[in-house]
């Protein structure tokens, strides 16, 4: 099988995919708070999801990321977990992983890693009930710290991203580093992006550069910065006084395209070749079209592959957001 090499010689061995565009929360940077949601025709079934996930590892995929919307409130998930685990075990994929709100972990922790999950990322992005609420409007802090202990306890690797907002929990840093550090586990700061038509109300809190983030960091740590690549934008240090792996994500800067090893399949099967860029195709009609056969649907992922952008567009200097995507992370899965 040839694998999959986009223009730019970039091999593509990891795929996120949204399995559904719903969530149990309304974090103010990402959804509005009347979201309408897709019509169920629209989703792709939990079998089709499989062939279309199944398609990828065929053509040379090792990790596969579940992701949403909140994936563990799609019905039926864990069924499509338990059938991905096949991939795993054949060793034609290396990892299986998912992104959540946590809400559900503690219900769905065991089943994820008797399924062979062993790294989650849970979004957190402050341990204050209040701010919790705030920023999730629907969200339950408790809920989503009883998940996360779930997770460990069960002997899952839980890692916590944190969406940076300046006045928001800018004054977090230590008392979330801690948390983190007393659990085990590692922190990524996300950099808010500039996505989908959140409704007119202000976003809580301000674009906390990533570069402050990291200075309020050296001002407290010893930090190491770490040679280690994930093909994304995401840069990595060490705190030497806690052993914590800390990341920073910054989809705005273009420092990571020449690296990028992924694209994106929303839960109506669209790929996005680029998270910065409105490019797709769509590869729900492919798989419909054709139950018994994947040819045609392989043909199509290919075709997609040829059209993967040397970089995006994002440009976020002097605050001015020329690159505003109007599409929403929970359709594209972040
Ligand atoms: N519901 C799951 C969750 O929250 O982890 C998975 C989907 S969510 C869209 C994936 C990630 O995107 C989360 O870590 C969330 O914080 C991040 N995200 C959503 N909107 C964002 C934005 N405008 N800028 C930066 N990150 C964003
Ligand atoms: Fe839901 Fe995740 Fe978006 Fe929050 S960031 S609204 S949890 S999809």
């Amino acid at each position: 099988m040839v694998p999959l090499i986009d223009p730019f010689q970039r091999a593509i061995t990891y795929l996120r995919v949204s399995v559904t565009d719903r969530c149990d929360f309304r974090c103010v940077y990402c959804m509005s708070e009347n979201m309408t949601f897709l019509p169920k025709k629209e989703l792709l079934t939990l079998e089709e999801l499989d062939r279309m996930c199944s398609t990828f590892v065929h053509l040379g995929v090792r990790k596969l990321r579940i992701t949403g919307g909140e994936p563990l409130v799609r019905k039926g998930i864990m069924t499509f977990f338990e059938s991905m685990s096949r991939h795993l075990d054949s060793g034609d994929l290396d990892e299986l992983t998912l992104t959540t709100n946590g809400s559900q972990l503690e219900r769905f922790a065991q089943q994820l890693y008797d399924t062979g999950v062993r790294r989650i990322n849970v979004s957190l992005d402050t341990l204050d009930e209040k701010k919790f609420a705030d920023i999730t409007r629907w969200g339950r802090l408790e809920q989503v710290l009883r998940g996360v202990d779930a997770a460990l306890a069960v002997g899952l690797r839980v890692k916590i991203n944190a969406v940076a907002l300046k006045d928001f929990n800018e004054e977090e840093l230590t008392t979330m580093t801690k948390w983190c550090a007393d659990r085990g586990m590692d922190l990524t700061w996300i950099e808010v992006m500039p996505m989908g038509d959140i409704g007119n109300e202000d976003r809580l809190g301000q674009y906390w550069s990533l570069k402050d983030v990291r200075k309020a960091y050296e001002n407290s740590y010893a930090v190491t910065d770490l040679a280690e690549r994930t093909g994304g934008p995401a840069r990595y240090v060490r705190l030497e006084e806690t052993g914590q792996k800390i990341g920073f994500i910054t989809p705005l800067s273009h420092n990571f395209c020449e690296s990028c090893n992924r694209v994106r399949v929303t839960c109506t099967g669209e790929i996005y070749m680029c998270l910065g860029q409105e490019d797709m195709a769509d590869l729900r009609e492919p798989l419909r079209a054709s139950p018994k056969d994947d040819t045609p649907l392989e043909d199509a992922i290919r075709a997609a592959i040829l059209l993967k952008p040397k970089g995006h567009d994002f440009d976020y200097s002097r605050q001015k957001l020329d690159g505003q995507m109007p599409r929403h992370m929970s359709h594209t899965g972040g």
